[in-house]
């Protein structure tokens, strides 16, 4: 196992490492969710979503996540105003790190990110343990999905719960350590902007993705 895992951008503008990387110390997860697909569409990143709309995410700690290079590629959007910070590298349209807030420590990280010659998002992580938010997958996923599975919540939560008080929580790669204040710009989708890719998202999408 490597010591660091290499995070880039599809472009290779935006650089960063994620120390420590094992199945262990992240929590890996196929999120099926409304909102994950509709940022990928968004960004007109359809491809990061597999056959059924999920999304591919490894939830890192913030102080394991640091940004080497291509910062000032990086902006923030939420989907509402109360929605997740969902970071991505402007130079490509790749997602590079969600996040709700600074009070609650965990990146998620799409897990293509990963993926280079030198690594791949197995050899770093495992395979996923799991995958939430079924109900809004494209056409039939494994009944397992559709339900909630306690013993996932709890390890997530055991997880964030244990990056907090090990002192993992900052510094934060998204935030302000002093001000709690984002580092990169933000833009809010409009309701109507909003609106406007639910027709793309599961559960029964209504059309297709540009190509
Ligand atoms: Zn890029
Ligand atoms: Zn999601």
């Amino acid at each position: 196992m490597s010591a660091s895992a290499e995070l880039r951008c599809r472009c290779g503008e935006v650089r960063a490492t994620v120390k420590d990387p094992s199945p262990r110390t992240v929590n890996r997860v196929i999120c099926y969710c409304a909102d994950c697909q509709a940022f990928a569409h968004q960004l007109g990143r359809a491809d990061l979503l597999d056959s059924h709309g999920g999304t591919d995410i490894v939830q890192v700690a913030p102080a394991s996540l640091t940004f080497l290079q291509g910062q000032d590629k990086i902006v923030g959007l939420r989907l509402s105003p109360k929605g997740l910070h969902r970071w991505y590298a402007r130079c490509c349209n790749t997602p590079v790190g969600n996040t709700v807030s600074p009070s609650i420590p965990f990146v998620g990280v799409v897990a293509q990110c990963f993926a280079s010659e030198r690594q791949t998002p197995d050899q770093l992580f495992g395979q996923p343990v799991g995958a939430i938010l079924g109900k809004y997958a494209v056409g039939d996923v494994p009944k397992q999905v559709q339900g909630v599975s306690f013993g996932m919540i709890l390890r997530a939560l055991r997880l964030i719960l244990s990056w907090r008080f090990s002192g993992k929580a900052w510094p934060h790669p998204f935030f302000d350590q002093a001000t709690r204040h984002p580092r990169y710009p933000i833009t809010v989708l409009t309701p109507e902007q909003r609106d406007a890719l639910r027709p793309l998202c599961g559960p029964h999408p209504t059309a297709q993705p540009a190509p």
